[in-house]
Parts: structure tokens; C-alpha cells; sequence
């Protein structure tokens, strides 16, 4: 079977490693350099975590998530995730992290509540004052996204993928199974996956609604010296309120001696724009955008003031309705991802592993695309779907054996 991928992003590359994996030709079509230093996945860091407010879908989702990442690094030969656990907080009022636990005791996910006391004997780097709730998951942490990116790239390069770089995709025909390329050549296949991030709308205007371009800032922080060990053992920290709020990824050295840096941002969407405009310009963070991701973590973190902005980013996202990871058919022989929503990246591989199973045939494309939406299955669904079922069933030696 030929398959065509637009777009070399986290999701592009991990259908084309299930495709790969199933036996698959893939060609992926990627309008810059791969990775794109413009695109969402981006960073040194995306954070997977199983608290996940009353998203219960996606919450159940991670459990898949894992074992999709599993599957990958035995492939690659290396483990790209740095294990922090999960602290989640919240203020009086805001009901995510009450959500989160909920749900999570719910799942039966292990996890604890913590008083104030406790709070404030294991994490030393908060000021407890106006924490209403907090716990704490021993799971959850960094995927290394920019190594993951790198190393999918090389590992399918190796193992047959086609790659065009620096060549836009400027029209797909769903029912041909074709794209057609920015120098005017047509290329054809049995399936195409957009997989366009936040460009999906530029290629797919009927999909703007399900793929709404959404401006975020993150902000590199150097704490005071004599914090940084603390630090160094802080797991991430979930603080997401209705109105305000963040989220911070510890710093960490990886087991090949890299240095991923503190980082904070929110989960606030921001405003639409141009994920393609050059950072040198409209990109750049603006002093307000950094003020406004530092305002929240002033309030719970102590001796904030003597924190240092090391580096300040902004990356767009592509938001969906409810924050609903979008599959759809465009056509008997084409369909799209997108909507990820500032939360794709932690599914990216098991996003994978299921589309691909829908694009060839071997799980049904509705019941995927439910899955993908974060619709609750019952655990009699899954196996029905052929969505766990199918992935675990993936042989793990399929790659090589293309190559
Ligand atoms: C600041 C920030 C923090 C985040 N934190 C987390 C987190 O902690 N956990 C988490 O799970 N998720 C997180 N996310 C979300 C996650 O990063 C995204 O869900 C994910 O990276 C989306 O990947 P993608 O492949 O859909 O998009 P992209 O990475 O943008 O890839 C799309 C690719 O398609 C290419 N393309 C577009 N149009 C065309 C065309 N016409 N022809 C050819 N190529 C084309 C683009 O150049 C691009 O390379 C975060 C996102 C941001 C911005």
C-alpha cells in the first residue's frame, strides 16, 4: 500500500512510523526543513501527565500513550522520556485539579492528596498560601520532543521513508488519493494523512473551525542558585485555573547528558496568527505575553522575583472545539488530523499507531476517529475497535524488515 503524509511534525512522523511498521510505503511532504523550527513540536520539552480535569477519555488515553512510547523506543534504541511525577495545585474556586482527582480515583490511577503540611515539608520551592487543593501522581513527565523528532527522522530515513523537504503541499485530492505540489507535480497514492498542525486551515479552509492557529508563550527561567538542586527534584507542576494558572517543567539531565532547562507556560489559548511568520518579527515574545505566563508562578513560588528569564518562545498550536483531537475523512482515499490542542504531542505515537491502522484498513475509521476524539470506550469497546488490539498486535520487527 502507498501512503502520503503532509507535514513532518510529531504527527506526521509517527503515522509514518505505524505505517512504516504495518508494511507501508510512505512519502511525507514537508513544506520546510524537518524538523520546522516553526512547527508545534518544537521545543525540548511536551509534558505527558494522567491528571487531565474531566477529560476522562483522554486521561484513559495515556495508558495507551505509554505503551505506544514503549513500542517506539525499542525501535530507536533509546528511551527519549525523563520520568518528574506530577504535582497538581489549585487556587479556591478553580475545579480542575478536584476534576483531575476525581477522575483519577475513579480510573484506580495511584495518587495522593496532600495537606498543607505535607506540601510544604516535600516542596520547599511553594509558598502554600492560597493552595486549596494539591496531590500527587508518582507517573508523568518530559518526552524530549526535539530528540524524538530527530531521531523518528533518522530512524525512518533509514528504514525506506520518502522524504521531500522544502516542498509545500498545495492541494489534496481525497478522492484521487493525490496532492498536488508547490512546483506544479502531481503525486498519487492509495491514502493521504494531512497532518498539517497549524497550518491545516491554510491547506484545508473548511477546516478552520476544527484548527483554530492559537499564539503561546513559554518562558525559560533560571532560579537562584541555591534552589537549583530542589529543582533539580521537583516533579512537574500542574497549576491550571479557569482564569489564570501555569504549568512548569523541571529542569533535568538526561541520561546522554543533556540539559532541559526550567520552563514555564499556561494552557490559556491565545490569539490566532501566522504560525509561518519569521521568528525574527511578529514571533518574538512581547514583554506583556512573558509578564503575563510569569504573573501566576509569582504568587506560588518563593524568591520568585530572583528567577532570570534565560529565553522566551512562542509556538502556535492548532485548537479544535473542546480541545477535541479531530480525525477525519476528506474523501475515499484522504483524510486529516488536527486540533491538537496543546495536548496532541503525549499521544502523538498512539495517534499514530491508530490512524494508521484506519488508513489501511484494519480498524474501523468511525470508532477510531470516536477514540481520537476523546470519546469514553469501555474497556469491551477498545479490543472491538481494534485500537489496543490492533496496536499490541503490531509485530515490533516490522520496520526492519522494510528496510
Ligand atoms: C508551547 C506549547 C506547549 C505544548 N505542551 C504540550 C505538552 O506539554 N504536552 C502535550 O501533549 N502537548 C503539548 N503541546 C502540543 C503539541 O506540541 C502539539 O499537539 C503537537 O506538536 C502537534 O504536532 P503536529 O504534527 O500536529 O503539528 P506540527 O508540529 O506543527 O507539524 C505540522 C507540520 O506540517 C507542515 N506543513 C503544514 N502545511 C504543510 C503543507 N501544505 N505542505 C507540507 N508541509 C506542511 C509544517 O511545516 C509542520 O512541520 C504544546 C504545544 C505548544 C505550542
Amino acid at each position: 500500500m502507498k501512503t502520503i503524509i503532509v507535514g513532518g511534525g510529531i504527527m506526521g512522523l509517527c503515522a509514518a512510523w505505524a505505517l512504516r511498521r504495518l508494511g507501508a510505503e510512505v512519502t511525507l511532504i514537508e513544506q520546510a526543513s524537518l524538523p520546522n523550527p516553526l512547527g508545534s513540536s518544537v521545543d525540548q520539552h511536551r509534558l505527558i501527565r494522567y491528571p487531565y480535569g474531566a477529560a476522562r477519555g483522554y486521561a484513559r488515553m495515556v495508558h495507551a500513550a505509554y505503551d505506544s512510547w514503549e513500542r517506539l523506543w525499542r525501535d530507536l534504541g533509546v528511551t527519549l522520556y525523563v520520568e518528574t511525577g506530577t504535582l497538581v495545585l489549585s487556587g479556591p474556586g478553580d475545579d480542575w485539579a478536584a476534576q483531575s482527582r476525581t477522575m483519577l480515583a475513579a480510573e484506580g490511577i495511584q495518587h495522593e492528596s496532600l495537606d498543607a503540611a505535607a506540601l510544604a515539608a516535600r516542596f520547599p520551592l511553594l509558598d502554600g498560601a492560597g493552595i486549596a487543593e494539591a496531590f500527587q501522581c508518582e507517573h508523568g513527565g518530559i518526552l524530549r520532543a526535539e530528540a524524538i523528532i530527530g531521531s523518528l527522522k533518522h530512524h525512518l530515513l533509514d528504514r525506506g521513508l520518502r522524504l521531500l523537504s522544502r516542498m509545500r503541499v498545495d492541494a489534496v485530492d481525497a478522492e484521487a488519493g493525490a496532492v498536488r505540489l508547490m512546483d506544479g507535480r502531481r503525486l498519487q497514492a492509495d491514502q493521504v494523512l494531512v497532518a498539517a498542525g497549524p497550518w491545516t486551515a491554510a491547506l484545508l479552509p473548511d477546516l478552520a473551525e476544527m484548527a483554530r492557529p492559537s499564539r503561546q508563550v513559554a518562558v525559560y527561567l533560571a532560579p537562584p542558585p541555591d534552589l537549583a538542586v530542589a529543582w533539580y527534584h521537583a516533579p512537574m507542576l500542574l497549576d491550571i485555573g479557569q482564569q489564570t494558572g501555569f504549568y512548569a517543567v523541571p529542569p533535568r539531565v538526561s541520561g546522554d547528558g543533556m540539559r532541559l532547562g526550567l520552563k514555564i507556560s499556561d494552557h490559556r489559548f491565545g490569539p490566532t496568527g501566522d504560525p509561518g511568520a519569521p521568528f525574527a518579527g511578529e514571533r518574538q515574545a512581547r514583554p506583556d505575553e512573558i509578564e503575563a505566563i510569569l504573573a501566576p508562578a509569582r504568587q506560588r513560588l518563593v524568591r520568585f522575583d530572583e528567577y532570570r528569564v534565560v529565553e522566551a518562545r512562542t509556538c502556535f498550536y492548532d485548537v479544535a472545539p473542546e480541545e477535541r483531537f479531530q480525525f477525519r475523512r476528506l474523501g475515499p482515499r484522504g483524510a486529516v488530523f488536527c486540533g491538537s490542542s496543546g495536548h496532541g504531542f503525549k499521544f502523538a505515537s498512539c495517534l499514530g499507531e491508530a490512524m494508521a491502522l484506519a488508513l489501511t484498513g484494519q480498524a474501523d475509521f468511525a470508532a477510531v476517529a470516536d477514540w481520537i476524539g476523546g470519546a469514553l470506550l469501555t474497556p469491551m469497546d477498545q479490543p472491538a475497535l481494534g485500537v489496543f488490539g490492533g496496536i499490541n498486535a503490531l509485530p515490533a520487527s516490522a520496520s526492519d524488515s522494510s528496510a
